[in-house]
């Protein structure tokens, strides 16, 4: 049973990097490095040397530090396959179902397109994590650049099958305005309301409201509730497929 010490970094504006420290072997991976900077004067704090680095995907703030850091350190840069073109420095390309080592823990990947068609995934079982980049938002989901809103809501069907007490890890801190849409689509859902009011309270003491937990996802997130009724009444569509229902609220989200 090895499980990770996971560090948050904020950098740009509202994005998330994550270190991940696998204490017994000393390994340490990065998800998502958009900047290198922060990564190392972290590593640096708090002792620790990079080892793996790993992309959900292809966008810049996802992927802009990993020359930088693959430089310093040496790691080993981990990727989708669909998207190898696309990763800089790319070693190790991985798809859905594989899995691999950091340090003890193990890592499944899940490919869940729908932001990018190469969007990968990151699941550590042991430490009942996940890595999710811009497929799942807290009470959101990412946008449709590269695939149908049938490939997301697949896509987010997956990650909704993970354990209750899964911790969503996503890759940008959106979650207030996530909410804020939620409340506009299930008016009656009370663990919702409560929901936004704790949301709102923390993001006025600058906290983060990430990570969330697939249970607390399940029940608000309106994008991996487009089989639920409530939902498909709030966009008035009534009986629709989920499909269907799920494009709807992208629809609407993108000009909320
Ligand atoms: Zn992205
Ligand atoms: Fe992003």
């Amino acid at each position: 049973m090895t499980k990770l010490q996971i560090e948050q970094i904020l950098v740009l504006r509202d994005n998330y990097i994550y270190l991940l420290h696998e204490p017994d072997s000393g390994a340490t991976a990065v998800v998502d490095p958009s900047v290198a900077e922060p990564v190392e004067e972290r590593l640096a704090a708090l002792g620790w040397k990079l080892t793996h680095i790993l992309n959900t995907h292809h966008h810049d703030d996802h992927v802009g530090g990993n020359l930088a850091l693959k430089g310093s350190s040496g790691a080993r840069v981990i990727g989708a396959r669909r998207d190898a073109q696309r990763i800089p420095g790319i070693d190790q390309l991985v798809g859905d179902g594989e899995s691999f080592l950091v340090g003890k823990a193990a890592a499944m990947v899940m490919e869940v397109p729908g932001h990018t068609s190469g969007h990968i995934a990151y699941w550590f079982p042991e430490s009942r994590a996940l890595f999710c980049g811009d497929t799942l938002f807290a009470m959101g989901c990412g946008r449709l650049f590269e695939g149908s809103a049938e490939q997301m809501w697949h896509s987010l069907l997956k990650l909704r099958g993970l354990p209750d007490d899964t911790q969503v890890y996503c890759a940008h801190e959106y979650t207030q305005s996530n909410a804020r849409f939620a409340r506009t689509v299930e008016r009656d859902n009370p663990e919702l309301a409560a929901r936004l009011a704790e949301i709102d309270a923390r993001r006025g003491r600058k906290q983060p409201t990430v990570p969330a937990s697939l249970a607390t996802e399940r029940a608000t997130n309106p994008f991996l509730r487009a089989d639920v009724d409530s939902v498909k009444r709030g966009v008035g569509l009534p009986g629709a497929e989920p499909a269907q229902v799920f494009a709807e609220l992208r629809r609407r989200k993108d000009v909320f």
